[in-house]
């Protein structure tokens, strides 16, 4: 069998297992397997496939069908730009989610010199995969993340490791929310919680329920987190310091209610790949104009 015939026949296999997107999976498995790319594959198309590859091709098909999702297969995800290591201990990080990187740089005014430092938290962070890619795109910036899992900080801390050179990149948390996070001390604070509301777990697909409960359970109308990390953000953020969470699209409504209960201001919403909203941001008061 051709390499081509094997992708065709394993998209078929993933389409009549109702599998959502089955060509890319398929390309990606068996680009995985010949230790390639995606792209560089599709050269090989007419390279006969052996029977060691055809059946470890077999076997990762088999995972897939029954419901693995394929980063958790792989072990990597790419996240804006970036390989992230995955494993069922932290959540895949999205597409959506990188509109939370690119809101929190748009938040943070480039310093003036190198030596101002500019202190960034990201809460709940999983993977890593917002901390690392705020630190990638601007090393000027000291990040600290944290999570409550130490099994996802292990990840966290590989992933810090591989993708920026050193572990201590940036400085990792195991907490609750802000329980070990230093302050008053950051200019701005990022954070992708949980916010599936708990009745809505049981429909998500199983490849999201494949993944730690911990990272997506908001409770009953997954605002639980959010709501706390409203209350103790302010405690942490400089004057006039940004807080950037990712959420539902149905929740900025009501998450722009609490904030403004809670005196943030410049409450400002910015959409994901598919034009829904998916950040909000807003600012604690900054200090008061002198003169
Ligand atoms: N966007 C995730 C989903 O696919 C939810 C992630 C989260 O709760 N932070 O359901």
């Amino acid at each position: 069998m051709t390499i081509r015939e094997a992708r065709i026949q394993g998209a078929g296999r993933l389409k009549d297992g109702g599998i959502e997107t089955p060509s890319l999976d398929a390309s990606l498995l068996l680009a995985f397997i010949l230790k390639t790319t995606r792209d560089k594959l599709i050269l090989r198309d007419a390279e006969t496939l052996n029977e060691d590859a055809a059946r470890d091709f077999t076997h990762l098909l088999d995972r897939r069908l029954v419901g693995v999702c394929t980063a958790y297969i792989l072990g990597r995800k790419e996240f804006h730009g970036l390989d992230f290591t995955v494993t069922p201990d932290v959540l895949v990080p999205r597409p959506d989610t990188e509109t939370l990187v690119d809101a929190a740089l748009a938040a943070l005014p480039l310093p003036l010199t190198e030596d101002v430092p500019q202190p960034v938290l990201d809460l709940c962070t999983g993977s890593g995969a917002v901390a690392i890619a705020l630190k990638h795109e601007r090393p000027s910036l000291e990040v600290y993340a944290s999570d409550i899992s130490p099994k996802a900080l292990a990840i966290a801390r590989e992933n810090a490791r591989r993708l920026l050179g050193n572990a201590e990149a940036i400085h990792f948390l195991v907490g609750d929310l802000f329980n070990a996070a230093p302050y008053p001390l950051f200019s701005s604070i990022t954070a992708n919680p949980p916010y599936v509301a708990s009745g809505e777990i049981t429909g998500l697909t199983r490849e999201v329920r494949g993944e730690p409960l911990e990272a997506l359970d908001g409770g009953t109308d997954g605002l639980d987190l959010i709501r706390r990390i409203i209350a103790d953000a302010p405690a942490h953020l400089l004057p006039g310091g940004s807080l950037l969470m990712e959420a539902d699209p149905r929740q900025m409504a009501a998450i722009t209610l609490i904030l403004e209960k809670k005196e943030y201001r410049d409450i400002r919403i910015y959409q994901d790949l598919s034009g829904r909203d998916r950040v909000i941001e807003s600012r604690v008061p900054g200090c008061a104009q002198l003169g």
